[in-house]
């Protein structure tokens, strides 16, 4: 965590994309404790004494990226039913996720993050829906791990209580009882839920999805987190199966029976969104509803390319997000930046979503989702020093136009990353723990999930 004794910064001769307010060719960030102090054209007036100073000559900044929506625990089961729809794929994994324990979540969450903070990531949320009796505490160890790598961090207390027997879609080992989820959500938001302006860690309420959750439950978690003062998150509308499920089910299509259940509003922000009707779009819009738009996953998984470009036009609040780790392998969160690009122009052709968009998306539009837009999510006096530095010399030279460099082509790599003032990452290597111990936590884990003779 940052603290009294992280030196200020000054970055000089960068080139500036605030992405609130105008770009700067050749800037300067000044950064003292957790805040920017400040932003602007040519080299800094004045440093703060015992500054570290910086040169970003050839390097792009931008605000450090906020993924909206993640399972930290699948980067141990990557891999599995490669080429499975959405409902194959969960009924296959299901049976590996009812076996892991708080040490396979730990070392998951250790290497999905620093893989996170290694694509530019300085915010992230995490969805943990499965919680099987007697593996320990998989919350608990989750916000470890983000507490080692150094990002902020927003794990949102998940849960399935709609099992094979009632209808829904996971078996019933893997789900638990409503009231005992409700407790467990409330004293995990009274632990750790840090409200404060620079909080690093916050809590929301999460029920998995429409096919997964009861109705009860989805009301009554609305209930908890309006109570609570904290935010609201789950999946609606990834697939047409979810359609077709809903439609027996609840007579009504998925983000309709959300609505009735009261889960529309400006604290709640939902994951995929790909199968929107056009009062879907001007919903999510009157309500101020956020969407965590998953591009390779909803790729990955055959699911439909989300209307981002409607909702944006529309007003709605749009972040992005690489999903969990089984659902789209290791996705990087700055190449979604480049694959919600591509997606809206493949389908609505070459003006529907700008590289500049699709930075803001990343950035403000992630911050909008989770509430933060005035602490996070765009370069300026007063806000957080989440700061991306992005080496765009050698090949990165020959394009004109930096932001095109840095969102069309494959990630530039970082020459710095600062949550909160402090260095995560510096030459494209982490600086709080360590790559290797990162990517053997996340190897361990997958080998234990994996290794049935120790359950
Ligand atoms: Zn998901």
């Amino acid at each position: 965590m940052p603290d009294a004794t992280t030196p200020p910064v000054v970055i000089e001769n960068a080139y500036i994309v605030p992405v609130a307010g105008e770009e700067i060719p050749s800037g300067h960030i000044v950064i003292e404790g957790d805040r920017i102090t400040a932003v602007g054209p040519g080299p800094a007036p004045s440093a703060p004494e015992g500054a570290e100073r910086v040169d970003g000559a050839g390097c792009l900044a931008t605000p450090g990226l906020v993924n909206t929506h993640h399972h930290l625990y699948q980067w141990a089961s990557q891999g599995v039913t490669p080429d499975g729809t959405l409902f194959e794929w969960l009924v296959a994994s299901y049976r590996l996720w009812a076996r892991m324990d708080a040490e396979v979540v730990g070392g998951a969450a250790t290497a999905g993050l620093a893989w996170l903070a290694r694509s530019g990531c300085t915010t992230s949320t995490d969805h943990h829906y499965v919680f099987p009796k007697g593996r320990g505490d998989l919350f608990e160890a989750e916000i470890e791990a983000a507490r080692q790598v150094g990002l902020r961090f927003h794990p949102c207390r998940g849960s399935m209580d709609r099992g094979r027997s009632g209808g829904g879609l996971p078996p019933d080992e893997v789900v638990e009882e409503a009231d005992e989820i409700l407790r467990a959500t409330e004293e995990a938001v009274r632990k750790y839920h840090d409200p404060s302006f620079g909080s690093m860690l916050r809590i929301a309420v999460a029920p998995c999805s429409p096919f997964s959750v009861t109705g009860d439950l989805m009301v009554r978690s609305a209930e908890l987190a309006r109570s609570l003062g904290v935010r609201l998150h789950t999946h609606v509308a990834e697939t047409a199966d979810e359609d077709e499920h809903c439609r027996e089910q609840f007579g009504m299509l998925p983000v309709e029976y959300l609505d009735r259940l009261g889960w529309l509003g400006p604290d709640v922000w939902l994951a995929h969104c790909v199968h929107l009707t056009d009062k879907d779009v001007r919903r999510f819009a009157d309500t101020g509803t956020g969407t965590a738009h998953c591009p390779s996953s909803n790729g990955r998984l055959g699911a439909g390319i989300a209307r981002v470009s409607d909702l944006l036009r529309a007003g709605a609040p749009v972040g992005l997000g690489v999903d969990g780790a089984a659902s789209s392998e290791m996705t990087p969160l700055a190449g979604e930046i480049r694959m919600a690009m591509l997606m809206q122009r493949a389908r609505y052709g070459p003006r529907a979503l700008t590289a500049r968009q699709a930075l803001e998306m990343a950035t403000l539009g992630g911050a909008r989702c989770l509430g933060r837009e005035g602490e996070i999510g765009s370069l300026e006096p007063g806000k957080l020093a989440d700061v991306a530095l992005w080496r765009l010399g050698g090949y990165y030279d020959g394009v004109d136009d930096p932001v095109v460099a840095f969102a069309y082509g494959q990630t530039p790599p970082l020459a710095r990353l600062l949550v909160g003032g402090r260095t995560v990452v510096a030459d494209g290597e982490l600086r709080t723990v360590s790559d290797q111990a990162a990517a053997e936590a996340g190897a361990r884990a997958h080998r234990r999930l994996l290794a049935s003779d120790h359950f």
